[in-house]
């Protein structure tokens, strides 16, 4: 990987306000993923490609991460990213509403990133576990909202998004299939691991 392109590519992305993965969580997920060596990652949410270029550093070998973004002008850029530090063999983009392409796929995933619009993020995480692996982590970026979701005044603008995160957490938390934590790193990152439960095993 090149690794000077990639810090252009993160500089670029701050210049102009793409919402790129903040360094705290960076670390945070990086951590998650050497333990777990991903064979494949699903990411909704590419914007310019940057977080998806840091995670295929962890993948297994042969693995993949599959990344969809719906503006196309970002998409144009994520490939050109990806092409740029000659990961192009392990991510395959997609470009459209993730609220359409995820229903159309069909694989399973160790890892699941979500950071997209956070009013879908109930609909993403139904996509998610029906495509988890049994022993599989979801990871939700931006869970806390600048704080908005912990806190009772929230702006009109806010206010969708603010009650399909709250629903967000209360599902993973109320899943007993899932085992979640919550941290604080950056915008709030909530961490779902599925807990192994052989069906028909004792
Ligand atoms: N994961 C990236 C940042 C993603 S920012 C990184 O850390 O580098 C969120 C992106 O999600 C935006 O580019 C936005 O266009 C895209 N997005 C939002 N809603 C979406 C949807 N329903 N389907 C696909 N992409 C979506
Ligand atoms: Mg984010």
């Amino acid at each position: 990987m090149n690794k000077v392109e990639l810090a252009k590519i993160k500089e670029k992305a701050l210049e102009e306000h793409i919402p790129i993965i903040m360094d705290d969580t960076l670390d945070v997920i990086a951590k998650i993923l050497i333990e777990k060596r991903p064979e494949k990652i699903l990411e909704i949410g590419t914007a310019v490609g940057y977080s998806a270029i840091c995670f295929s550093e962890y993948l297994k070998e042969n693995g993949r991460i599959d990344t969809i973004e719906r503006d196309e002008e970002r998409e144009e850029e994520a490939r050109e990213n990806i092409k740029k530090v000659g990961v192009e063999n392990k991510i395959k983009l997609y470009e459209g509403d993730a609220v359409e392409i995820l229903p159309t796929l069909d694989e399973k995933y160790d890892v699941v990133f979500i950071d997209a619009a956070k009013g879908k993020y109930p609909f993403f995480l139904e996509q998610a576990l029906r495509m988890l692996k049994d022993d599989g982590i979801i990871l939700a970026d931006n869970i806390l909202y600048k704080g908005y979701v912990m806190s009772d005044y929230n702006k009109h603008k806010q206010r969708t998004a603010v009650t399909h995160l709250r629903q967000y957490i209360k599902e993973i938390t109320e899943n007993p299939e899932l085992e979640t934590e919550i941290l604080e790193v950056g915008d709030g990152l909530a961490i779902s691991r599925n807990r192994v439960i052989k069906k028909g095993s004792k």
